[in-house]
This record gives structure tokens, sequence and C-alpha cells, in this order.
């Protein structure tokens, strides 16, 4: 193994029909794929007694009632897995609402008006530390979460707001100091009671000279929010780099791999999520299923199912194999699906059908490739041409695909996703003839 920390990145407050279950057999899958550390993302998601506020848009979350979080805490240790929980400071789940539920608390706009963003499940709003009752809430909540609920995790992990932070005056220029006061308050605490405990945080701190470096810290870098610079990446401490890869192209883990090992990091980390929660949209209820493969029989817990596999193979491969290239990929993802590593024609078939659908279900949004019904309220009406056309180059090499694997899982979904096309929207230029086809 290439990296000392393995692992996954999910977000359990944003899965409300995983119940203790189905979180264990996450983690066995974690163990096959070679995992030692899960950051376990709770925010929002746990039945806080002193901030009811904070899950209130959460209580189909079936954690809200059986609270089995500290199970799936130790399920995870008897397998060996170290188990951080994820929050973020004054923003994301959980927060959002209870700033929603406080306005005179919420983070603002430069102009002074509330800031409010739509996003999946629970972003909407932040929080401003500039106020007393913010920072104690933030305080307070995260002692909660990882004292009085969870205190079996092994730490925390607090994730920094990637979609910006208060912009009031006074947190325009003190905003990470704020958040770094925080964070140096929480982790003290934990120290104290747990010498040892994880705390991974991002480097912004380091980086933007608010704090000096306590090597006690894990440091986590991504490639769109926390940047490695010479300055942190040189600290002697854990320090580990992470990618989105779920709705990314496999070949994105390959990219994190060899970007974690050139920098000499110890852990590599990846976002395996599976969105599962009903949210207005556009004036609908929206109902997301975990990992959105509709085709799949076992649609509550589909991590088995072929397309989070070659996910999950490539995130093992890539994380054994940092310097592996292109071929030596393929030839393990023919051994691996198709049973002989020649079958690399195969290997391209099976990347391409994967690559497609994550390309168009970030987020478990309902992309309208898999969910054609979707197609109007995805496209403005000037845009749905274009659209359309870019679908049938994908959907017309489904169909050759669907034909070329037959027999195979591959080509079951391939077909599953051209015949919903013919089913739901057999007008489409070009695939109208397919119907005409019998096909
Ligand atoms: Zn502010």
């Amino acid at each position: 193994m290439a990296f000392e920390i393995r692992g996954y990145y999910a977000i359990p407050s944003r899965i409300q029909t995983w119940g203790l279950e189905d979180w264990k057999q996450y983690i066995d899958c974690m163990l096959d794929d070679g995992c030692n550390f899960l950051i376990y993302w709770i925010g929002g998601g746990f039945p806080s007694k002193r901030f009811p506020e904070t899950w209130r848009y959460n209580t189909a979350h079936c954690n809200m009632t059986e609270n089995f979080f500290g199970a799936v805490v130790e399920y995870a240790h008897a397998k060996g897995i170290e188990v951080v929980l994820g929050f973020t400071p004054y923003a994301y789940d959980g927060v959002a609402s209870y700033a929603d539920a406080h306005p005179e608390l919420a983070g603002t706009n430069p102009d002074g008006t509330i800031h409010r963003t739509r996003g999946i499940h629970d972003v909407g709003m932040w929080l401003c530390p500039r106020h007393e009752q913010s920072r104690q809430f933030m305080l307070d909540y995260v002692r909660e979460m990882i004292f009085d609920f969870y205190p079996n995790a092994d730490g925390l992990f607090v994730e920094s707001s990637d979609y910006g932070h208060c912009r009031c005056p006074e947190c325009a220029e003190h905003y990470v100091e704020r958040e770094w006061e925080f964070v140096r308050t929480i982790a003290d605490e934990l120290w104290a009671a747990k010498p040892g405990a994880r705390m991974v945080i991002y480097p912004l701190y380091y980086q933007q000279g608010v704090a000096q470096p306590d090597l006690r810290f894990s440091l986590f870098f991504t490639p769109h929010s926390a940047h490695i610079t010479p300055d942190v990446v040189s600290l002697d401490c854990p320090k580990m780099y992470w990618v989105m890869l779920f709705g990314l192209d496999p070949h994105a883990a390959a990219e994190g791999a060899r970007i974690a090992a050139d920098n000499g990091l110890q852990g590599y980390v990846v976002a395996m999520e599976a969105f599962s929660y009903t949210q207005e949209l556009n004036g609908r209820t929206v109902t997301y299923r975990p990992f959105d493969v509709p085709w799949s029989p076992s649609e509550v817990f589909p991590m088995k199912d072929l397309i989070p596999s070659v996910m999950r193979f490539s995130y093992k491969f890539h994380c054994e194999n940092p310097y592996a290239d292109e071929d030596e990929y393929r030839a393990a993802l023919a051994g691996a699906f198709f049973g002989d590593r020649s079958r690399t024609q195969d290997a391209d078939d099976l990347l391409y059908v994967v690559s497609a659908l994550q390309k168009f279900q970030h987020f478990g949004r309902r992309g309208s490739l898999v969910h054609p019904e979707e197609f109007e309220f995805e496209h403005s009406p000037e845009k749905r041409v274009a659209a359309e056309a870019e679908y049938r180059v994908i959907l017309s090499r489904f169909r050759d695909i669907g034909a070329r694997h037959a027999s195979h899982e591959l080509g079951r979904i391939a077909r599953w996703v051209v015949d919903r096309w013919l089913e739901v929207r057999p007008e489409t230029p070009r695939i109208s003839e397919w119907v005409s086809e019998g096909n």
C-alpha cells in the first residue's frame, strides 16, 4: 500500500434512508477496497437535543429516531477503520438550518442582506461568527456531537466552507481568525479529554498566517479549496489529499493518487457519496436515491452495482499503484470486470459508460441522461437542441455497447438507459428511428 491513510469521505447527513445494517455493508465495502479511514460527515444528521433546529429539515433521516451513528463507529472500529466526524464551521448542513431559525445571526452579503444560496439539501445560509451567540452555538453544537453523542469517534474533520463565508465588513477582514479561534478551542478540549484524537483541518490558517503550525493537527488538501503549498507541505504532521471522485470520470482517482504521492502525503481520501433524500427543486419534490443507479435491483444499497464498483475499483487500484499508467489500469480493469486482462477494449466500453453516467449525475442530481423525464426541467428551451444532440451521441454509443455486451451487466445498464429514452422521449430526433427499427 502506498498510503498509510486510505479512505472514503461520506456525508451520512444526506443519506436519509440508510440504517445501521446499510452502513455496516458500506464499511465492509471499505474493507474490500483497502480503506482504514472514514470521514463521517454528520452535521445536521444527528438528533441534537440542545439545537433541534439543526435537524428540523432532516426529520425523515432514520438516525433521528434510531440514533445509530455511534454503533456505526463501533462497527468500523471492530474492522480496524478509524472514524472522524465531519462538519463545517459556520456553514453547511445543520448550521444552515440553525441560521435559518435565527436570521439575526445569519451571514450576509457585503450589502448587509442575508446570503442565501440554492443547493442540495441544507446549504442555504451561513452563520456570521461576529455574533457571540453564533460562536457559542458552533462550539456547543460540536461539543454535543463529539462528547455527548458519539464520544467513541476518533476525532473531528473540520471542513472549511468551499462556497465562501459571511461577507459582512468584520468577516471580510477577520473570518479566518474567527474560524481558527473555534478550531483551537474545540481541539484543545478534545485533546484534553482524549489525547491523541485526530483533528483534521484545512491548511488555510497556516497559509494565511493566522496560526502557528501545531503538528498535532492533520492537514487536508483538495483540488478546489485547499491547495498544497510549500510552506505547509513540508510540515511534519499527517497530511492527506482528497478528490471528489463521485461525479467525476474514474480517471480522477489516478490524478489524485499521483498528486498525493508526488507530494509525499500520508493519506489519500476520496468522496464516496450516496445521496438519498427528498428536496424541493424547481417547484417539485424530487427524490434522490443512493448513487442514482435506478437500474439496480438493490436500489437501497447499491454500492455493489457495476457503476459504484468501478469507482471503488479505480480508487483502490490507484491507491495501491499511484504511478500506474493508463494501460496498466485498463488491463487491471479488464481483469477485474471481464475476467481477462487482455480485454482492454471491453474495459474501454466500461469506462465510457461509467464516465458518461458520472458526468451527468454529479451530486446524484437525477440528470436527464438517466432520467429523461427531467429533460425539460434541466435544460432551458434555448439549450435543448444542443443537449439533445449531446445525449444522442452518448445514447448511440450506449446502444452499441448494449449489443456488444448483451450478457454482461454493462450491456444491461447501457440498454436500460437507451430504453428509458425510447419510453419517455421517443420523439427525440434519431432516437425515433430506433423505435421504428424495433429496438
Ligand atoms: Zn459576518
